[in-house]
């Protein structure tokens, strides 16, 4: 249960972790003001799951606990800001300001030092107002429970009125001259409700265009009831449940080996082609569980993405859905928390990672869709766990089957089931019976020597878009560079704008004409005319962002309609699933987008998908960049041609023979894996070795220094010298004006953590209370990715 306990001259919310009759020594306890809870908000399992994660992700409880609970079950204390749940009006927010939204969109509510940290301002009090005043932000004033239910007000005519029709027509014409606003509500609702029905207030007053007090005398005459309920903030379902999907001959046979292996308790890999139909496997493995009462956890990578997923589902289970959205207001997330905890028939909970904090009384199956992806890890802040390897450690501890689903599964997944300790599950068709798309590389630089470059469409890419729009067919454009083109830059030099406070180059963006950091939010009003290193004057964009490249579209297509997803399009709620929607009812011809346009999406006219330009994603420096550029171009790819005739696909590419472009059109996963575990075993990166990484950071560079290598020298002496890798510049050294290091720490998959993990907080612990590195930032992430 939740308790509200004093903490300085601050009260917050605590949970109850144990009970024991053990008097502290060397402080002093205080009381607890307040039990909150009737009963218990959090489980046994949960508990249990979330000191597992202190312990293996290095970080407290505290951190954990925060994480996992809604901040509308969290009392605050003073000076916290809050994302109003009610939300308020976006349009007209400068930089800052948007910068602070996203953070309080991300984070469940920041105080003003944490936001002073967002915003690298130590004035952030302007911003906090700018939100508050236009309704996007609240603060937490005095000590409150956040959380109140929301009600509704209904209607109903008392029973004997209704059943006697003398007495009901006396009293219209008692008021038919005299009150005809009366006259005119109880009209309605006989209207409305015959059978003497609940009806809205609301809706009774808007059909009798009469007031509330108008009904309430009606209250008085003891002719209608009025009653107050909490209503659900979640959506109902109301469409028709269909039956479920019949399987194909192919999705038998791996639903059936997915059953064998769950009933043995192991837990499956699905490693179906994209397109190949693990939706409908999953839709028959939930379905028995919630036959069984059971709950079914079903993770997805981004749920603001899966809009489509959801109402698949949907059609399927219907009411016994529980969508937890990481856009819900801090409302709508404990209601879900709530939901979870007390009902008791079957449901399938559909979330993001997130969700894996949930109560969970009676978990009969759990699902990680798409298990590769990045963003099943959490980055920032504490605890920085991955979605999916804990779902692997529920299904160890508390054998709960699990099915990890991906067309390009991850390389350490793809070695587990190597090692026998995850069984596979191979679906290599299409289920559509389509056959997997036609991949073509356009190699950019033969096409910029022959001048056949179109801004940034080569010559390949612009005749398969004429033909697909001559069939009929949509077209998905994929860069992930959001805003105009990713740097502004003097031709005659090649000196571009930099930010003031990073290392990187100021991304252009036409609306607004101005500059933008993408990392800490800094901006230059408009662009320099001239270059500040040589003078010259023919600076210019350099470089393709999603709008610049809707720019190209309208020049060299002037005919078609074209739709644009990413970050900047899609900031309010349901962003999203308008341009779906949009491109769905083919009001758009062609989607251009971010990643998010490569994940979960299914249409069934997409005939050409086009990546403008793959290069970045080979050379990115880090050891999983290969397979995530594989993933990346593969789940791109996929979504062309998905129902009847076969799809094509253009890479653009400055190195078509890349082996890794050839993997990709050969459509070679196993290939890939095999190379990239012949590569990690040789030069020791997981699933070899197990990784933590530390990151320091502080805004005097010199200090960071000193400090990483006193860190490594007393880590090295520790662990030998070749378990610690560093200290070493990540790609990005400065952002935010704070200068980054990082130490990598390897260990050998054979000695246990416990061990080295309790040695390394150890040190950190001595290492930061010496006065010297007091101020610098330390960061442990276990099995970064
Ligand atoms: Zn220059
Ligand atoms: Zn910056």
């Amino acid at each position: 249960m939740r308790v509200v306990v004093p903490l300085g001259n601050r009260k917050l919310t605590g949970v109850v972790w144990s009970i024991h009759t053990e008097k502290p020594e060397g402080y002093i306890a205080k009381s607890i003001e307040a039990v909150v809870d009737d009963r218990p908000v959090v489980t046994k399992s949960l508990t249990a799951m979330m000191s597992w994660m202190s312990s293996y992700y290095m970080c407290s409880i505290g951190d954990v606990v925060s994480a996992a609970l809604p901040s509308g079950m969290k009392l605050a204390s003073k000076t916290r800001i809050l994302l109003n749940p009610d939300g308020g009006d976006e349009s007209g927010l400068g930089d800052s300001a948007t910068l602070l939204l996203d953070a309080l969109h991300l984070r469940d509510g920041l105080n003003l030092k944490e936001v002073s940290d967002v915003l690298g301002s130590k004035y952030p009090q302007r911003v906090v107002r700018l939100l508050i005043d236009k309704g996007l932000a609240i603060t937490e004033e005095e000590l409150k429970e956040k959380y109140k239910a929301k009600k509704q007000v209904f209607v109903s005519i008392v029973k004997e009125v209704l059943e006697e029709e003398e007495v009901l027509s006396a009293e219209l014409v008692r008021v038919e001259k005299k009150a005809p606003a009366q006259y005119r509500a109880l009209i309605a609702y006989l209207e409305l409700a015959p059978l003497g029905e609940e009806v809205l207030i609301k809706t009774l007053q808007k059909h009798a265009d009469v007031t509330s007090a108008v009904i309430k005398k009606w209250v008085q005459k003891d002719v209608f009831n009025i009653v107050e309920r909490d209503i659900s903030r979640l959506a109902a379902y109301t469409g028709e449940i269909q039956a479920l999907p019949t399987l194909s001959a192919p999705q038998s046979t791996a639903y059936s080996e997915i059953r064998t292996s769950l009933v043995q308790r192991k837990p499956v890999l699905l490693n179906g082609v994209t397109g190949s139909g693990k939706t409908e496997i999953y839709v028959h493995l939930i379905a028995e569980a919630i036959k069984a009462g059971q709950q079914a956890l079903f993770l997805v990578p981004e749920i603001a993405l899966t809009t489509q997923l959801i109402t698949r589902l949907q059609k399927f289970f219907g009411d016994s859905i529980i969508v937890y959205h990481s856009r819900f207001n801090a409302s709508e997330r404990t209601e879900v928390w709530l939901k979870v905890l007390d009902e008791k028939k079957g449901a399938l909970i559909v979330g993001p990672r997130s969700a894996t904090f949930l109560p969970f009384s009676n978990l009969g199956l759990v699902i990680v869709d798409e298990e590769h992806e990045s963003s099943y890890k959490q980055q920032d802040p504490a605890p920085r766990y991955n979605a999916r390897d804990v779902a692997m450690w529920m299904s160890s501890t508390s054998k709960i089957p699990l099915v990890l689903g991906s067309a390009t599964p991850s390389v350490e997944t793809v070695y587990l089931s190597d090692e026998g300790k995850i069984a596979r599950v191979n679906l290599t068709e299409r289920y559509s019976g389509v056959m997997l798309p036609e991949i073509f590389a356009a190699d950019l630089q033969k096409e910029h020597k022959q001048r056949s470059m179109r801004g940034g469409f080569s010559k390949l890419l612009r005749e398969e878009m004429v033909a697909a729009f001559k069939n009929g067919k949509q077209v998905i454009l994929f860069q992930n560079r959001r805003g105009y083109s990713p740097s502004w830059q003097c031709g005659a030099c090649g000196d571009a704008v930099m930010c003031e406070r990073c290392d990187i180059p100021l991304t252009y963006h036409k609306k607004g004409n101005g500059l933008h950091c993408h990392h800490c939010g800094y901006s230059v009003a408009t662009p320099p005319v001239k270059c500040v290193a040589c003078g010259s004057t023919s600076v210019t964009p350099k470089g393709l962002g999603t709008q610049r490249i809707e720019e190209e579209l309208g020049e060299l297509f002037p005919e078609i309609k074209v739709g644009r997803m990413d970050l900047d399009t899609t900031r309010s709620k349901n962003a999203h699933s308008k341009i779906l929607e949009a491109f769905s009812n083919h009001e758009l011809d062609v989607l251009v987008g971010t990643q998010m346009v490569s994940k979960g999406l299914d249409f069934q006219d997409v005939g050409l998908v086009g990546v403008m330009s793959a290069d970045k994603m080979l050379t990115f420096p880090d050891f999983r960049s290969f397979e995530r550029a594989y993933q990346m171009l593969t789940q791109v790819a996929g979504r062309s041609g998905r129902s009847t005739t076969r799809g094509k696909v253009v890479i653009q590419t400055f190195s078509p023979d890349h082996w890794v472009i050839k993997r990709v059109i050969s459509g070679d996963h196993d290939k890939l894996v095999t190379h990239e575990l012949r590569e990690r075993e040789t030069f020791g990166y997981p699933p070899y070795v197990r990784l933590i990484r530390i990151s320091l950071r502080h805004s005097d560079e010199e200090r960071v220094k000193r400090g990483a290598d006193i860190l490594a020298l007393r880590l090295r002496q520790r662990f030998s010298a070749e378990r610690v890798i560093g200290p070493d510049t990540p790609p990005l050294y400065r952002v935010n004006d704070l200068y980054h290091l990082q130490l990598l720490l390897k260990f050998e998959r054979n000695i246990s953590p416990e061990k080295y993990k309790a040695t390394i907080l150890e040190d950190l612990e001595d290492f930061s209370t010496d006065p010297r590195w007091k101020r610098l930032r330390v960061k442990v992430d276990v099995d970064p990715v």
